[in-house]
């Protein structure tokens, strides 16, 4: 299956992703993810992405979509992908339309995983990532075994510099200026699913193979 995940930063995009991925057997294709590597790695695109991410604004268009176009043409996605966190404007969503229509695919569907902002202010707020391996806990809902210790690498887990409490706001901002109307372009689109996000992982994760038919 092709599946765009659509959601609030924090809305737990990344989670859901993962559990789609390894169900469906797809490759899980995240721009955040992409980009902090390239930070890690102290890349041109890096030092370029850096400066917007750390202040809760968009990664410019151009800068986004062709690390899309290529990550797309590998052979890997043949059989579906599951892209969490693009399109998050509607020039990359007509973007995304074009290359999936030169490659001859449709998307199946566009999964909006809905939480309100409050929610979203109270989760981001506790999110702990490992820097080694990318694992992502919550320092109430989804802890460390070991306090601050990632499970999987034993690295100290660290607070992201963009889930930070000011940043999260501008976040989220941008969330409801460039990406909410992505709701309803692929709802006119007649691709868009709803699962209710603000509950346990695996009460949304029911939500999201149902709402999928998977
Ligand atoms: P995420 O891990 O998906 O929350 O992404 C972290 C940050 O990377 C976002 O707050 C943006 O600054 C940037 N980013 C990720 N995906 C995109 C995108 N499709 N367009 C622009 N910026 C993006």
């Amino acid at each position: 299956m092709k599946i765009v995940l659509l959601g609030a930063p924090g809305a737990g995009k990344g989670t859901q992703a993962k559990v789609l991925a390894e169900k469906l057997s797809v490759p899980h294709i995240s721009t955040g993810d992409i980009f902090r590597a390239n930070i890690k790695g102290n890349t041109p695109l890096g030092i370029k992405a850096k400066e917007y991410i750390d202040k809760g604004q968009l990664v410019p268009d151009e800068l986004t979509v062709e690390i899309v176009k290529d990550r797309l043409s590998n052979p890997d996605c043949a059989n579906g992908f599951i892209l969490d966190g693009f399109p998050r404007t509607i020039p990359q969503a007509e973007y995304l339309d074009k290359v999936l229509s030169d490659m001859k695919i449709e998307l199946d569907a566009t999964l909006l995983i809905d939480v309100k902002d409050d929610e979203i202010i109270k989760r981001m707020s506790g999110r702990r990532t490992c820097p080694n391996c990318g694992a992502s806990y919550h320092i109430i809902y989804n802890p460390t075994k070991v306090e601050g210790i990632c499970d999987v690498c034993n690295t100290a887990v660290i607070q992201r510099a963009d889930d930070a409490p000011e940043t999260v706001l501008n976040r989220l901002e941008t969330y409801h200026k460039q990406t909410q109307p992505l709701i309803s372009y692929y709802e006119k689109a007649g691709k868009l699913k709803v699962a209710e996000g603000a509950d346990e992982v695996e009460e949304t994760t029911a939500r999201v193979f149902k709402v999928l038919g998977i």
